[in-house]
């Protein structure tokens, strides 16, 4: 079970890079396990990865095995504590995401599938240095009653009921700030406002839900 859930690990995060949202040693990946997660190690490109590479990191933060977790383990620890419905989570650092948390700027509701993240918008958590527990409190607030964040001069945060959800809505969330960014370059885009966009969460409850 744990290498089966190693390896899937090791397979999104390749895919991750090559989907063209991530690239190099940049960003991290986990899967809850147990009484706490897998993770990816920190600093190891993914295409040198084996699974006994791969961390197990109780919810004490206690870690096993040979290598260092990623330099983000308390981000993902915190998550998992505090979000029940978080089984895999995804941390990347896609170029127009990027671009827009380095103008601190959140997504709002200029297109509709701003609701594929959970809520309204997508907040934009506010900076601090890389690892450490003041980033990890920033990204949880943010995600309050959300499934996705930006995090302020840094990158993107997910998280999923399952690492390849996790993925999809990385990219679909790097697609929106691409989006954005283009609104922005012509002027002000026009918002949908809350009622609509209430709408949209309530018809996102039922929508790829099929009879069999
Ligand atoms: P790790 O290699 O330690 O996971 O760090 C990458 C990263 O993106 C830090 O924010
Ligand atoms: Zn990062």
């Amino acid at each position: 079970m744990s290498e089966e859930l190693r390896r899937q690990l090791i397979d999104t995060a390749l895919e991750m890079n090559r989907s063209g949202i991530n690239q190099g040693t940049s960003g991290n990946l986990s899967v809850r396990m147990g009484e706490g997660m897998l993770i990816t190690p920190s600093g190891i490109p993914y295409p040198a990865l084996v699974p006994r590479d791969i961390v197990y990191v109780d919810h004490s933060g206690k870690s096993d095995g040979s290598r260092k977790p990623s330099s983000e383990w308390r981000i993902h620890s915190d998550i998992y504590k505090a979000r029940e419905d978080a089984r895999a989570i995804l941390h990347a650092h896609p170029a127009e995401c990027v671009a827009l948390a380095c103008m601190q700027k959140a997504i709002p509701a200029f297109h509709y599938m701003v609701a594929v993240a959970g809520g309204r918008d997508i907040r934009c958590a506010p900076y601090a240095t890389f690892g450490t527990q003041e980033l990890s409190d920033h990204v949880l607030e943010a995600l309050r009653g959300r499934k996705a964040c930006l995090m302020a001069n840094h990158g993107l945060v997910c998280l999923e009921t399952g690492l390849d959800k996790a993925l999809s809505l990385a990219i679909e969330v790097e697609q929106l700030a691409k989006s954005y960014l283009r609104c922005l370059a012509v002027g002000d885009p026009v918002l949908l406002d809350s009622e609509e966009m209430d709408r949209v969460l309530l018809k996102f409850k039922s929508y790829g839900v099929q009879d069999s």
